[in-house]
């Protein structure tokens, strides 16, 4: 099957310390097609970070398996993965220009300069910083910020972009308008991606479908306007 198969996994924490385990995954199974938007929604500590970590490979999997395009991921390192992560804080670069930050993914690849500057300058018009090339980072204000790193970690056309909190730490009318923006984004760039959030709005401004989780477990998965209770 194309896109991610995430098959009955499982995160726990505590095993090698011997201090109390933690089920932070408990046997989760969702797809997420190629070109689609799925977001996890649930309350604080119900695994959906877990979970985003063991599909990028950062965490190992007590269960279960991921599988892209029909490979299972097992034992393939983040990097080999190519997925893009981009978390709550951007963690931008503080001393490189918005134009080097972007570009850091294009480094690896095979890319003159004027073509790696044309990228650059597509991106930044795609998150609504035209012209931001040469701005430091620390006059950028949080959103301007988290747009930085979206453009970044839209750079290298990653086959997956995996998304944690990436807007929470902004207020919330912002948060709202940005939302529609990262989803303009994701669609335009036909990005597959998974995002995460506590919030039910954002989640469905972002997302196709959206995954309920709660415990470790996933409740339901479903459109936007087909949840089946506001959680
Ligand atoms: P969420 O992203 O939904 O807030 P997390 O995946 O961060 O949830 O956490 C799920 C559960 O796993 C929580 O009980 C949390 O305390 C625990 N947990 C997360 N990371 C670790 C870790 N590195 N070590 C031990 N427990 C962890
Ligand atoms: P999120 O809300 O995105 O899950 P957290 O603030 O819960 O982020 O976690 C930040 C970091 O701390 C993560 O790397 C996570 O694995 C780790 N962490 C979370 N909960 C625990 C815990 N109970 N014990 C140890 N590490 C934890």
């Amino acid at each position: 099957m194309a896109g991610l198969e995430i098959r009955e996994v499982s995160v726990r924490y505590g095993a090698s310390t011997g201090s109390t385990r933690v089920t932070a995954v408990d046997g989760v199974s969702l797809t997420v097609a190629p070109g689609e938007v799925v977001a996890l929604l649930g309350p604080s500590g119900c695994g959906k970070s877990s979970l985003l970590r063991a599909v990028a490979g950062l965490e190992p999997l007590a269960g279960g398996r991921v599988l892209y395009d029909g490979e299972d991921l097992a034992g393939l390192p983040v990097h080999k993965r190519r997925f893009g992560l981009m978390f709550q804080d951007g963690q931008l670069f503080p001393h490189r220009d918005v134009r080097r930050n972007v570009a850091y993914g294009l480094e690896t690849q095979d890319l003159s300069r004027a073509e790696r500057d044309e990228r650059v300058t597509e991106l930044l018009g795609l998150v609504g910083l035209a012209g931001y090339e040469q701005r430091a980072v620390p006059t950028l204000s949080g959103g301007e910020q988290q747009r930085v790193a979206l453009a970044r970690a839209l750079a290298p056309r990653p086959r997956l972009l995996l998304l944690d909190e990436p807007l929470s730490a902004l207020d919330r009318q912002l948060r709202e308008r940005l939302a529609g923006e990262v989803r303009a984004a994701l669609v335009e760039t036909g990005t597959t991606a998974v995002f995460v959030t506590h919030d039910h709005a954002e989640a469905s401004v972002v997302a196709d479908r959206v995954g309920v989780m709660d415990r470790g477990r996933l409740l339901q998965v479903a459109a936007p306007d087909e949840l089946r209770t506001a959680p």
